[in-house]
């Protein structure tokens, strides 16, 4: 019997607190602490950016002039904050400017160049501390190449002689720069096992509509392609100890969460009014998310109905959402507020002010504001694709006796009418039967979103491919 633990690399250009640009960083920052609770040996390894705080995450050098090719490296390592999971940095000019990535989606020409010796560069680096893994978890395009490396140039190494690999989609949308080599088609078709972060955009990827061009790629390797929800962090996102609200509060006392909707219209300018639907967005203002579809046509009907609405929007992107939004509030001031900018604090506010919260996505491989949304008491109105269609069951009038446990209103054809009607529905519900309102709201807070749960199931995925080998 061995029963040592699994020793897992999770390779990825971002980890949070250390370097975060969306989503992909907090699902590093969180799984392998989940892993370690289940007896793993997770270790992660990102490049050593230049923006990255060495004295603040107490980064110390641990190797120095690791050949890499032409090239050579020096490796750093830390912990994740408040746990035993060991971080290394690769470090090498090329990493140090301020940047994370060269462009909003990492499809810089400069990226491929980065990244490539970010692959060579984890290969070397283990094999130098000899950290021996039995699993390389890769995750998006820029590893891609790794896992690529792995299967051609280093599969006599005796060093990796055990060694499995899986590659994780986070988003298939962004595959590296144009014209040069594909390396989320390399990773997909090289890696042992696929993995991506919802059952629902697992089986999406598969067609034309979703499959960003390699959705013929992806059919070869679909009896070894996976769907694994994200988790949420349930500890930094709890209303009951959430030190950014102003009102704490739980299922237990959920008449409270009504301070914070009062406090949120105040800073916002909008009129406070504790009995009006206030709906909330938190997202990136890209295509992705399919904010077009909150049109001021749709809006203008649901303002002059007789159920009034209250509407906060929170995010950054691209200048043409932008602008159509603050279009919006120079019509409607008093009943729309924009901001426009990162903002922590401000989402959690509301997060636990409104009432509803709105995810329109044209597509979502996971998603992780609905599954906060929910955690604060928020009604989710999403439409039906990938992670949302996987954390929310619709209510349907039909259903009255809410024995399926409905927590939001999903819509399923992308289109604005299909999003007013649902909107319609769900502000009829929040009027009418105030008693329905607040079993939605108290079914979404019982939802398990910890990571423990998705940490068991990249348990089993490991154990698979362990038993993969000879
Ligand atoms: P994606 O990874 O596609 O951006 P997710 O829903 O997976 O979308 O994750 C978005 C995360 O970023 C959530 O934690 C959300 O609260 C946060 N977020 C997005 N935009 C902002 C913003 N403008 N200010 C603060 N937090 C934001």
């Amino acid at each position: 019997m061995n029963n040592k633990p699994l020793k897992i690399l999770i390779a990825a250009t971002e980890v949070t607190p250390l370097a975060k640009v969306g989503g992909l960083g907090d699902v590093i920052g969180a799984l392998p602490k989940a892993l370690n609770k289940l007896n793993l040996d997770a270790r992660v390894i990102i490049p050593c950016y230049g923006a990255i705080d060495r004295n603040k995450y107490k980064i110390k050098l641990i190797k120095q002039n690791i050949k890499v090719g032409g090239a050579s490296i020096n490796l750093w390592q830390t912990n994740l904050p408040d746990s035993n999971v060991p971080v290394y940095l690769v470090e090498h000019s090329i990493f140090h400017g301020k940047k994370i990535y060269s462009t909003a989606l990492a499809d810089g020409p400069a990226d491929i160049k980065k990244y490539l010796l970010f692959a060579r560069a984890i290969l070397e680096a283990v094999k130098n501390i000899n950290f021996k893994p039995d699993i390389i978890h890769a995750n998006d395009w820029p590893t891609g190449g790794l896992i690529r490396l792995l299967k051609n140039d280093y599969q006599d190494d005796q060093f990796f002689k055990q060694t499995k690999t899986l590659f994780t989609i986070h988003n298939l949308a962004h595959q590296g720069p144009a014209g040069a080599v594909n390396y989320m088609a390399e990773g997909i078709l090289n890696a042992d096992i696929v993995s991506t972060v919802s059952p629902t955009y697992a089986k999406e990827i598969l067609t034309k509509e979703y499959g960003a061009g390699l959705e013929k790629i992806l059919a070869k390797r679909k009896n070894e392609l996976y769907g694994i929800l994200n988790g949420i962090d349930i500890d930094f996102f709890n209303p009951a100890s959430d030190e950014l609200i102003r009102q704490n509060y739980s299922s237990a006392m959920l008449e409270k969460k009504s301070l914070n909707k009062l406090a949120l219209q105040k800073k916002l300018g909008l009129p406070p009014k504790k009995n009006t639907a206030l709906a909330g967005v938190v997202t990136r203002f890209v295509w992705q998310k399919g904010i077009d579809l909150i049109t001021e046509k749709s809006v203008k009907a649901i303002l002059g109905s007789p159920q009034p609405c209250q509407f906060v929007f929170l995010g950054t992107g691209e200048k043409r959402y932008e602008n159509a939004l603050l279009r919006l509030t120079k019509k409607f001031p008093d009943k729309i507020s924009v901001q426009i900018k990162f903002d922590e604090k401000l989402a959690h506010e509301i997060y636990a002010g409104t009432d509803l919260f709105l995810v329109p996505s044209r597509f979502e491989p996971c998603g992780l504001t609905q599954m906060i949304a929910m955690r604060y008491g928020n009604v989710p109105l999403v439409r039906s694709t990938g992670g949302l269609k996987d954390s929310i069951t619709n209510y349907q009038l039909k259903i009255t006796n809410l024995s399926k446990k409905p927590t939001g209103f999903l819509f399923k054809k992308f289109a604005s009418a299909e999003f007013y009607k649902t909107l319609t529905r769900a502000l009829n519900i929040y009027y009418q039967e105030p008693g329905v309102w607040r079993q939605l709201q108290l079914n979404g807070m019982k939802q398990n979103f910890s990571w423990e749960k998705s940490a068991k199931e990249y348990l089993k995925l490991y154990k698979k491919l362990r038993g993969n080998k000879k």
